[in-house]
């Protein structure tokens, strides 16, 4: 028994705290044993990294102990929502490798939400009030002192409710009047404060169309839509502890009994996961979207789901990047940095290794015969001995990296310079012989020869030389486009950054994102050249570019025209922008 309960120790030391309820509750016979979770995005933009992690809580937990997730898109803001943003978030959180048990809309219970207002008019529960938006907030109090009741508050129920049916036929112009509930001007929570539970909104609905032109506000709606699903754990951030007693008020309301405690949506916060030099909210990346900042919300510097994938990230490190950050009940931000090392440790486990020169200069081994070329056998992947090998051709000329070569090099320069003895990889050890260069000192072609008893896996490859380097043969070649990318924001706080410069300046929030932004986040290299390999490589393949870094063909690659994005650089290199 002893031993038992020791266990038992131990697996909640390794919980996270939510686990730890949801555990307590299955212990407790909560909910007749059952587990239901639910995802609730607004369809009102694309997922970010952000969503990533409630993703990861809400259909791990409903994984782990048995239960389900359900999608829940909670779209009670039709002039924001479309069913682009529907469409994408579905596809997004199938990639990340999660199945939702049912696809619900918070639209699928307006009717039941409107007869739960018309309800709490007809008991005096609520009451429609005239008075401006800007007056009804400047009535709400502070939370040291009590706000001040509407002149509306004490109306007679009829007038409420023949109003609330105008605001709803169209009679009624956006911003004349709300719903608001009836509880308590003094109370110090201020969302108790008579909060609007229904407005106005005459842009038609995704899927309503016309039908409804008043709206629930998110907590009218929210706790009730997860009251009617079943929701037995409501997993949300931080934001919304506040929010919590008046889920748990609306969600008492509706039930006729109150002794059904059990079986009520409990509500548990967590924290946001943040990162610096990223900037998440949705209103943000939208701004970026629509003012061309990026080039869409899939942009590879983008910090969307979509991006991320483009980019050549792989939804297993993203998850493992959650799991490693983990859930707690305080702010915290995240190193941009642990995102990059956990894609890098992916990726060196999956991607095949392939030969890529992005900054070109001809090397002419010349005393290699003109018309021969031989097949070098390459190692796909030495992490994993099943990856098998592929073959590179090789010939007199080559590409090489401008970078490997340097006419006069310090003494400690291993790579390619004249007198120096290099190997090519997989192929033979070349003694640099010189260069030509062009009128204005540039360097046009290198030249080196060399030794036939060296070749990759002969007797005579064993001599030791310092320096490896990588190539491609000009003529057994595939012209490419390589687009490297840097992190979006010169500020490690952007969102602090954007709004100290919108505060100053009296500017708009896209003024002062321009101030901010990175103008060197995305360089495009469009003379590289890549083996033939690549040649068939499509999006979501992923290659490491031999001491380059990690790359994955982009969507806009073809067959004519190859383009590859770094998805990151072998090792952390991030240095700040010049200003
Ligand atoms: P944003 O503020 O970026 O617009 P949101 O909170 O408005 O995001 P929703 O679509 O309403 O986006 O959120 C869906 C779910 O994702 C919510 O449960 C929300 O708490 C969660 N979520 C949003 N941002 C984050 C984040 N940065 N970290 C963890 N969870 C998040
Ligand atoms: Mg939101």
């Amino acid at each position: 028994m002893s031993d038992f309960n020791e266990i038992e120790k131990e697996e909640k030391k390794s919980l996270n705290f939510i686990e730890a309820r949801v555990v307590e509750d299955l212990q407790n016979g909560k909910n007749d044993g059952r587990v239901q979770t639910r995802f609730p995005p607004e369809p009102n933009g694309y997922l970010h990294i952000g969503h990533a992690k409630a993703i990861c809580l809400d259909f791990g937990i409903a994984e782990k102990y048995n239960g389900i997730c359900n999608l829940r898109f909670d779209d009670t803001n039709p002039t924001k929502e479309d069913t682009e943003y529907v469409d994408a978030i579905r596809e997004d959180i199938k990639w990340l490798g999660f199945n939702w048990a049912n696809e619900y809309y918070a639209s699928d219970y307006f009717q039941q939400l409107w007869d739960f207002a018309v309800r709490l008019i007809k008991e005096g529960k609520a009451y429609i009030d005239e008075q401006s938006s800007d007056l009804i907030a400047a009535q709400k109090g502070t939370p040291t002192t009590s706000g001040v009741e509407s002149p509306y508050r004490n109306r007679p129920i009829e007038e409420s409710l023949e109003l609330f049916n105008k605001m709803n036929s169209g009679e009624v112009e956006e911003g004349r009047m709300v719903l608001r509930a009836k509880i308590d001007m003094a109370n110090p929570n201020m969302h108790f404060r008579d909060p609007i539970i229904y407005r106005v909104v005459k842009t038609p609905h995704h899927r309503t169309g016309n039908k409804w032109n008043v709206y629930p506000m998110y907590d009218f709606a929210h706790g009730e839509s997860d009251y009617f699903e079943g929701v037995t754990h409501s997993l949300c951030t931080l934001e919304f502890v506040v929010h919590r007693p008046l889920y748990d008020f609306f969600i008492d309301e509706l039930k006729e009994q109150k002794d059904l405690d059990d079986h009520r949506p409990r509500q548990y916060e967590f924290n946001k996961l943040n990162f610096n030099y990223t900037l998440l909210s949705k209103r943000n990346l939208l701004i970026l979207v629509k003012e061309g900042l990026v080039n869409g919300w899939d942009d590879p510097r983008m910090p969307t789901i979509c991006g991320f994938r483009r980019r050549g990230y792989t939804p297993e490190s993203i998850r493992k990047l959650i799991d490693k950050i983990g859930y707690t009940t305080y702010e915290a931000v995240n190193d941009f940095a642990l995102l990059e090392s956990t894609i890098r440790e992916d990726l060196n486990a999956k991607a095949t290794r392939v030969s890529a020169v992005i900054n070109p200069v001809k090397l002419i081994i010349t005393n290699y015969p003109e018309n021969q070329s031989e097949e070098m056998e390459a190692i796909n992947n030495p992490e994993d001995e099943n990856s098998g090998t592929h073959n590179i051709t090789f010939s007199r000329e080559l590409w090489i990296e401008r970078e490997d070569f340097m006419e006069d090099a310090p003494k400690k320069y291993f790579r390619m310079t004249p007198g120096n003895e290099v190997r090519l990889k997989n192929a033979y050890i070349v003694k640099c012989t010189g260069c030509k260069k062009d009128e204005n000192g540039n360097v046009v072609e290198v030249y080196a020869e060399y030794d036939p008893e060296t070749k990759s896996g002969m007797a005579g490859a064993n001599r030791k030389v310092k320096g490896t380097l990588h190539w491609v043969s000009c003529n057994h070649c595939l012209k490419a486009e390589v687009r490297l990318y840097d992190r979006l924001w010169m500020e490690a706080n952007p969102r602090e950054a954007i709004a100290a410069i919108q505060e100053t300046q009296q500017c708009s929030a896209l003024e002062a994102m321009r101030q901010v932004i990175n103008p060197n986040s995305l360089e495009i290299r469009n003379e590289c050249y890549v083996e033939q390999f690549l040649a068939d490589a499509k999006p979501l393949d992923h290659f490491q570019f031999q001491r380059i870094g990690y790359f994955t063909a982009d969507k806009d690659s073809t067959a004519e025209h190859l383009v590859f994005n770094r998805t990151v650089t072998l090792k952390d290199t991030f240095q700040l922008p010049q200003k």
